[in-house]
């Protein structure tokens, strides 16, 4: 999906998609609450406040789940990162050894054009 499609759906995320371009990872922050979360909305899921702002993130985390992906032309993994600040993002870790990709293992996020995208997207690689 091209960038200027999701702008077109999700204005709000706009910030994050800018600073993926320069390889920093934002979290929307709520000035409300004061907790993140992930994926960027337009209101906080946790309060229902609408005074968010952006974070920049550690871009570090946690495996909390994950599957490889066998039967794609170029196997890839899939998983749910759990990051420091506590949102849980569904992105894919890419490494060479599945054998890191477990529950569990640490991870840090890098940007990658990947799947044909337009734009880059936030990627996980073990630490
Ligand atoms: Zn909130």
């Amino acid at each position: 999906m091209k960038l200027e499609t999701v702008l077109a759906f999700h204005p709000h995320s706009k910030p994050f998609w800018e600073a993926a371009e320069s390889g920093r990872l934002l979290l929307p922050l709520c000035g409300d609450c004061g907790k993140s979360h992930w994926y960027p909305r337009p209101f906080c899921p946790h309060c229902h406040g609408f005074g968010l702002t952006w974070k920049d993130a550690a871009g570090e985390g946690t495996i909390y789940a994950s599957t490889l992906m066998r039967r794609a032309k170029e196997p890839y993994i899939v998983a749910a990162v759990e990051l420091d600040e506590g949102p849980v993002m569904l992105t894919n870790i890419v490494t060479p050894d599945f054998s890191q990709a477990g529950i569990g293992a640490r991870v840090k996020v890098g940007f990658d054009y990947i799947g044909g995208s337009d734009r880059k997207l936030p990627v996980f690689h073990p630490i």
